[in-house]
C-alpha cells in the first residue's frame, strides 16, 4: 500500500513538475487583507492584486475586514495558520497587528504593508503606497488655486477635516495639506472660524462619512449662520459626499449660495459624478492597478529570495523601524482633467460616469 501511495505521489509530482505553470497555487498562496468593502477603492485594490498575482502563478486568499479590528485580526491569524507565503495587509487600525505579525515572522512569512503603514512592529518587511504627504499637498493646492489665493484674493473661510486617527496615512494627508494652507491661515487669508485645527480635533474615526456629515452639520449651525464657508478640506471622497449633503441641507448650492471648494481622494465614481455636476471641486487619483503591480513585484522578489525594489528608505518610521517603501505618485483630478486621467487612462469607461 505504502509503495503504491509513494508511486502515486511520485507520479503526481512528475506531472506537477511537467506542467507547473498551469497550477496557479504551485507558487504558494498570498494572503491579502483589505479593510472594507464600503469604499470602492478597496474593492478595486483587492481585484487588481488578485488578478495580477494569479497571472504571476500565485494562489490568493483575499479577505475584507468590514472595518472591524478583531475581524481583520482573525482573518490574518487564519492566513498564518494556513501557511500563506506572503501577507499583503491594508490595515484597519495600523497599531493592532504586532502579535499576529510576530507569529507570521516566526513562521517565515513575509509581510507587505499595503497603502497604509503598519505601526509598532518590527515584522513589517516592505511598504507599497503612494506619496501620502503629496496627496495632502495636492488637495490643499486645489483649494489655493480655486480660491485664487496666489493672486492675493481673500480672506476666505475654510474648515478642515482629517482622516481616521488610527490610519497613519491620515496624518500625512493632513500635514501635507497644512504645509500649503498654514501660511494663508497665518496671514489671515484663510480663516478657520471654528478654530478647529489639528488631527486631534478634525480626525474622522474609521473614515466614516456619517461622522463627517454630522460634524459639518455642527460646524454650520455653530459658526456659519451669518457667514459663508468658502472651502472644506476633505481627505477622502466618502467624507466629501457627506460634507456636501450637509451643506446642501442648509441651502448651499441653490439660490445663489455657492458651494464651497470641497476636495476629496480616491476618484470614486459618486465623487467624479459630483465633480462633473459642479459640486465637489476635486479629488485625487491613486491608480490601484499600479499599486497592485508594485506589490506583486515585491511578492515576486521576496519569493525568489531577492530584494524588492524600493524608492524611499527614510519617510516611513513605524515606531520600531523605518520600513523600506515604494511610493507611487498621486494625481490631482478636477473637472478640467478627469476625462484625460480617468477615462483616457482606462480606469473608468465614460458610461460609468454618466
Ligand atoms: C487611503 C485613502 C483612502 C482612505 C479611506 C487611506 O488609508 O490611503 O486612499 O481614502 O484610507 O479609505
Amino acid at each position: 500500500m505504502k509503495s503504491i501511495i509513494s508511486l502515486m505521489a511520485g507520479a503526481a509530482l512528475g506531472v506537477a513538475t511537467l506542467v507547473a505553470p498551469a497550477f496557479a497555487a504551485d507558487k504558494g498562496t498570498v494572503g491579502i487583507a483589505m479593510p472594507t468593502k464600503a469604499s470602492a477603492r478597496w474593492i478595486d485594490d483587492g481585484n487588481n492584486i488578485v488578478k495580477q498575482l494569479q497571472a504571476a502563478g500565485y494562489g490568493t486568499d483575499l479577505q475584507y475586514g468590514d472595518d472591524d479590528i478583531p475581524n481583520q485580526l482573525s482573518q490574518i491569524e487564519n492566513m498564518v495558520t494556513k501557511g500563506d507565503k506572503v501577507l499583503v495587509i491594508a490595515s484597519i487600525d495600523g497599531t493592532t497587528l504586532s502579535d499576529v505579525l510576530q507569529k507570521a515572522h516566526d513562521a517565515g512569512i513575509k509581510v507587505i504593508a499595503y497603502d497604509r503603514l503598519i505601526r509598532n512592529s518590527g515584522n513589517v518587511d516592505y511598504y507599497a503606497t503612494f506619496d501620502n504627504f503629496k496627496v495632502g499637498v495636492l488637495q490643499a493646492g486645489s483649494i489655493v488655486d480655486a480660491l485664487g489665493l496666489k493672486d492675493g484674493k481673500g480672506p476666505f473661510n475654510i474648515e478642515l477635516f482629517g482622516g481616521s486617527p488610527d490610519d497613519n496615512n491620515a496624518f500625512f494627508f493632513y500635514d501635507g495639506a497644512m504645509s500649503v494652507l498654514k501660511p494663508y491661515i497665518d496671514s489671515g487669508k484663510l480663516v478657520v472660524k471654528s478654530g478647529q485645527m489639528g488631527m486631534d480635533k478634525v480626525g474622522t474615526l474609521r473614515w466614516d462619512p456619517a461622522t463627517a456629515q454630522a460634524r459639518m452639520d455642527n460646524l454650520l449651525s455653530a459658526y456659519y449662520t451669518d457667514a459663508h464657508v468658502d472651502a472644506v478640506l476633505s481627505p477622502y471622497d466618502g467624507l466629501s459626499i457627506g460634507i456636501l449633503s450637509s451643506l446642501k441641507g442648509v441651502g448651499y448650492g441653490t439660490g445663489g449660495v455657492k458651494l464651497p471648494v470641497v476636495t476629496g481622494q480616491d476618484s470614486e465614481i459618486p465623487s467624479v459624478k459630483s465633480i462633473i455636476a459642479g459640486e465637489q471641486h476635486s479629488t485625487i487619483f491613486k491608480d490601484t492597478r499600479d499599486l497592485a503591480k508594485v506589490t506583486v513585484n515585491m511578492v515576486n522578489a521576496l519569493m525568489e529570495g531577492k530584494t524588492p525594489e524600493v524608492n524611499d528608505t527614510k519617510t516611513y518610521d513605524n515606531g520600531v523601524k523605518v520600513v523600506p517603501s515604494y511610493l507611487l505618485t498621486p494625481v490631482a483630478v478636477d473637472k478640467s482633467n478627469y476625462e484625460k486621467i480617468l477615462v483616457e487612462g482606462g480606469y473608468y469607461k465614460a458610461d460609468q460616469l454618466k
